[in-house]
């Protein structure tokens, strides 16, 4: 039997590419209009999973198990484009107050150099916590910011996170829905082939080395803006062919 149309819009990578291009080219390619991009798609993101997860928990097709505090899920490796790692940097910089602010960026520059390269598999087994993670809270230090793949997350079942945790083992899937992936997939097409198309670096990476990244090299986005290869990272799609082995 069919499923019933849920009623949204999903949208789709043509249309979306063609939007971001017409963005920039009314209003040009600077600091300013790239945070702007990555925040308005932040903003687009929350209003599509919103509508969707109202729609697929009206017809029944999923419930999401998560909620605040529990934060299972941050403990792997995140990806994010370029664009995102220096809106991300910029909120680590800014929201909070400067000292919290320092000890942020040393917490996340600690964090990269004794976990970089490692894939999420191994991330997820090691229980290496994102660094943005309040340890005691479980909280997300910078929700506002997050990247696109996290706000992707929406797990089925607390039973399968908490069961994967306890056995340290990152191949029990959680129960997701394909839609959060297919948007999220949509958003980083859109926004990674438009900036790609105007000579920009462009490659899904993992989200501590390219904040070290950014902290570490001087001017890295007026050099990335002006098309230079600043990060010069392992894409994330390379790390995760190494995953950890599952358990025997
Ligand atoms: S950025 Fe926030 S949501 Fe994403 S993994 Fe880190 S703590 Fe979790």
């Amino acid at each position: 039997m069919a499923l019933a149309p849920l009623g949204i819009q999903a949208p789709e990578t043509a249309t979306e590419h063609r939007r971001y291009a017409d963005f920039f080219r009314r209003n040009g390619l600077s600091r300013e209009t790239v945070m702007r991009a990555v925040g308005l798609t932040h903003q687009r993101s929350n209003v599509y999973f919103h509508d969707l997860l109202g729609a697929l928990q009206e017809t029944g097709r999923f419930r999401a198990a998560c909620g605040a505090g529990c934060a299972y899920c941050c403990n792997t490796m995140v990806s994010l484009l370029p664009p995102e790692a220096f809106y991300l940097a910029a909120h680590v910089e800014t929201a909070f107050a400067p000292e919290d602010s320092r000890a942020l960026i040393a917490r996340i520059l600690d964090h990269d150099s004794r976990h970089r390269g490692k894939s999420g598999g191994q991330r997820f087994v090691e229980r290496a916590a994102c660094p943005m993670l309040d340890p005691e809270t479980k909280f997300c230090r910078v929700h506002a910011a997050r990247p696109l793949t996290c706000r992707a997350m929406h797990s089925g079942s607390l039973t399968a996170c908490r069961k994967a945790w306890d056995e340290r083992n990152a191949y029990i899937p959680a129960p997701s829905h394909r839609s959060f992936f297919e948007h999220t997939q949509v958003c980083y097409n859109a926004i990674g082939y438009t900036l790609e198309d105007l000579g920009l670096e462009m490659a899904p990476l993992e989200m501590n080395a390219a904040l070290a990244t950014i902290w570490t090299q001087e001017r890295a986005f007026e050099r990335w803006l002006a098309g230079e290869r600043v990060f010069g990272l392992t894409a994330t799609s390379e790390i995760a062919s190494s995953d950890a082995p599952p358990p025997n």
